[in-house]
């Protein structure tokens, strides 16, 4: 029997999870970070909490009898994915990221790539003076300074500070091109600011700014870090964890 730990609070890491679980040989253990007041959650077993640092994974891999690890978190959630590393290599368990597409732009697309949150609010105020901001809850202070009206959108409210001119919108995706048009054409924004998450559920978001002719002001990913494995999908990351089962 193999241990998997899914590092979630994906979909992908909630298909993993559900794809592995029914297998003979693999015992599937989720965990999820806690941010997210009710978490969509994964079929069979799951933790949920931080581990206290690379440190504390470590430990917590060892005394949970973890074989494999697939690290299926968030592209930007890089802390996770610096302390699965260190942690994995400490105590030789193999571990894999599995790592969804970025968005790329094609023709019609007016996007502007900044490197972090701070670079898309310092060229905020060139590209528009109403903003929809689709960053997630975590991150939203840093556009508290910007002189601009913002469309917030998150699953639950931001816990720093708002901008002063700000309305807060709580929802979660999927979210269709129409809806996110008149979404866009109703609060008469002028950018859209998010991060290249990827993947499918929130990608209506740019197709309806491509249409509407609006900028993207778009924030890119944290670099997986050097030396790990890397898959780019559900079927690839239970390939590789079935790989390592039959080693
Ligand atoms: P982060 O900055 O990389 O991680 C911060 C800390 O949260 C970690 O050091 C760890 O605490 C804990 N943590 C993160 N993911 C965890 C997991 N799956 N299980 C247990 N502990 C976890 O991560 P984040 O950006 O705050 O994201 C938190 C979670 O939300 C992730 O699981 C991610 O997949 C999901 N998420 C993030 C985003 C985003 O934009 N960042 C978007 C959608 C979903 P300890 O050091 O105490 O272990």
């Amino acid at each position: 029997m193999t241990r998997l730990l899914v590092l979630g609070g994906t979909a992908e890491g909630r298909a993993l999870a559900a794809g592995l679980s029914t297998e003979p040989d693999v015992e599937v253990v989720s965990s999820l970070a806690g941010r997210v007041r009710e978490p969509r959650l994964p079929g069979g077993e799951v933790r949920i909490g931080g581990f206290g640092g690379a440190d504390g994974l470590r430990d917590w891999l060892r005394d949970n009898r973890i074989d494999v690890v697939v690290d299926a978190t968030h592209p930007f959630a890089a802390r996770i994915t610096g302390n699965a590393v260190a942690a994995t290599r400490a105590l030789g368990v193999p571990l894999a990221v599995l790592r969804r597409a970025a968005w790329t732009p094609i023709p019609g697309d007016r996007w502007t790539e900044v490197d972090s949150l701070d670079d898309a609010a310092a060229a905020l105020p060139e590209l528009g003076s109403r903003v929809f901001l689709t960053i997630g809850r975590q991150g939203v202070d840093r556009f508290a300074g910007v002189d601009a009206w913002f469309l917030v959108r998150a699953i639950d409210p931001p816990d720093g500070a708002m901008p002063a001119r700000a309305t807060l919108l709580l929802d979660r995706g999927p979210f269709d091109v129409g809806a996110e048009m008149s979404l866009m054409r109703e609060h008469s924004v002028e950018v859209l600011v998010t991060k290249n998450s990827g993947g499918p559920l929130t990608e209506a978001k740019l197709t309806a700014a491509r249409e509407l002719g609006l900028p993207v002001l778009m924030v890119q990913r944290p670099p997986v870090p050097v030396g790990v494995t890397v898959t780019a999908d559900v079927a690839a990351a239970a390939d590789w964890v079935r790989g390592q089962t039959r080693q």
